[in-house]
């Protein structure tokens, strides 16, 4: 696997549209994240596993790498 992990995502609060670019662990998830416009601790929906995947412009690295390699995308956490 080559292709390249990027570790930062532009998180979007749902709550208030600030958007905030972030730094992703490439070896764990983010599960809580505390939102720097309106102080909404944001959790994952439903289905996904981290903060990332569900407000970020790109999934957090575990699940990166297994798209890269034609995996279903499983929980990273699992
Ligand atoms: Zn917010």
């Amino acid at each position: 696997m080559s292709a390249a992990v990027q570790d930062f995502s532009e998180l979007t609060c749902p709550e208030c549209g600030h958007v905030k670019r972030e730094r992703m662990p490439t070896d764990a998830c983010q599960y809580f994240y505390d939102c720097q416009g309106c102080g909404m601790v944001l959790k994952p929906k439903a289905g996904d596993c981290c903060v990332f995947c569900s407000y970020g412009t790109v999934p957090c690295p575990p699940i990166q790498i297994a798209r890269a390699q034609g995996a279903d995308a499983p929980g990273c956490c699992a």
